[in-house]
């Protein structure tokens, strides 16, 4: 009998564990509180298929995006585009590692890029710079893509806020599940660590001339990156994003509905004042259209662990999601999980390893 799953949350984690698992043959229903798909994080953010050079601090963090990559690229051809030109740099002065440690740190991962000897002139202030072959996800053409394959198995709309557990079902509004996936970035029920939640501010920009993505690494600084939609920049930075440091989602949900107008415009300033420090012509470049507000959930620590974990309590499976191209290690986690939970042992035939080498033995010795 086939396994039945309910799936809480329609981010990109949700909806890849679901399409997976119906692609297996499981029975799979995908519980989303909101009307359409990747309408909170997985909406919200720089849109990015990371390939690990944002990562020198965190090994972990590296191997599961190189490898998530190109599983990425190859699963989902359609959602995620090249950009002519992605510039990582890292700063003269202001960053926490040398340019060479950095490139010591790719090339001992297996990160392919090529140097840029001279880098672009709309730069400045940098010790060096290499081209990244990271892309940019398409999350328009996400939604409706798995909108539309999952059609038979959402639920939209629907926040589900309890659920009852037995020993060999978990029960959500009444229906019958063999399992349960929090898939909500901890925002259901939390993964068994210390994590926090971070309210982020990114701020959207307009340019009428195609412009390099450029990311400053590593440590307190900021990166301009395309979107799907020509012309349309996010601008990012590691000191002014984080909004905040709250214990649950709630309250950093309710801090971003609170959000002091004043302070964005203070953000604005201080992002752009940032931003123009290496690419001074900033301001004539781009002209600013609005913030976008998320919620990043982080766990507790200063070594930048982006990593993605499963926990497993009864028959409930808690997803710490990664970055958005390590949604592969949720899978493979839950359903090795699940093979490794305890079976009736198999009836005893008395065929141990020894009886059959004693066995074989005697009918040899009887030759
Ligand atoms: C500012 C920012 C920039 C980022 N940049 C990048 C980047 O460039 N590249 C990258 O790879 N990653 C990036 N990330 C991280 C990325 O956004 C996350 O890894 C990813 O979106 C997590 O997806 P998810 O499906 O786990 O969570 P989410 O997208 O948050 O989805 C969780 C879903 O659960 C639903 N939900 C919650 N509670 C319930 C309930 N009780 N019942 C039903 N539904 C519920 C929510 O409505 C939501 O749709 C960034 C994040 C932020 C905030």
């Amino acid at each position: 009998m086939s396994l039945s799953f309910a799936i809480v949350g329609g981010g990109w984690y949700g909806c890849h564990i679901a399409s997976s698992l119906r692609a297996l043959g499981f029975g799979v229903t995908l519980f989303e509180q909101q009307k359409r798909l990747m309408h909170l994080a997985s909406g919200n953010n720089q849109f990015r298929l990371h390939l690990g050079f944002h990562y020198p601090r965190h090994y972990g963090t590296r191997m599961q995006s190189r490898e998530g990559f190109s599983r990425f690229v190859e699963r989902y051809p359609g959602l995620s585009r090249p950009i002519a030109e992605n510039i990582y740099a890292v700063p003269r002065g202001d960053s926490l590692i040398d340019f060479l440690t950095y490139k010591l740190i790719m090339t001992s991962s297996g990160i392919e890029f090529t140097e840029l000897y001279d880098h672009p002139p709309m730069l400045a202030n940098l010790e060096g710079c290499l081209l990244a072959p990271e892309r940019v996800l398409l999350i328009d053409r996400a939604r409706r893509y798995f909108a539309e394959r999952l059609s038979g198995n959402l639920a939209l709309g629907h926040r589900i806020e309890s659920i009852r557990e037995t020993a060999d079902a978990v029960h959500i509004d009444g229906q019958r599940y063999d399992f349960m996936i929090d898939a909500t970035w901890g925002h259901f029920t939390k993964p068994p660590i210390d994590l926090f939640y971070e309210p982020t501010l990114l701020l959207y920009y307009e340019a009428n001339t195609e412009f390099p993505a450029i990311t400053m690494v590593d440590g307190p600084l900021c990166s301009i990156y395309p979107t799907e939609d020509p012309g349309l920049y996010t601008l990012s930075s590691v000191p002014h994003t984080p909004l905040g440091r709250y214990t649950s989602g709630a309250e950093a949900r309710a801090a971003l509905d609170t959000l002091d107008p004043a302070l964005i415009a203070r953000k604005v300033e201080l992002m752009e004042e940032q931003a123009m420090r290496y690419v001074p012509g900033f301001k004539e470049v781009f002209r600013y259209i609005g913030p976008q507000l998320s919620i990043k959930t982080k766990p507790v620590g200063s070594f930048d662990d982006r990593s993605c974990y499963v926990y497993k309590g009864g028959r409930v499976f808690s997803v710490m999601s990664g970055k958005i191209d390590t949604i592969f290690v949720a899978v493979e986690r839950i359903l090795s999980l699940i093979e490794a939970m305890p079976d009736e042992p198999p009836a005893s035939d008395g065929g141990s390893l020894r009886q059959e080498v004693l066995r074989s033995a005697a009918s040899m010795a009887a030759v």
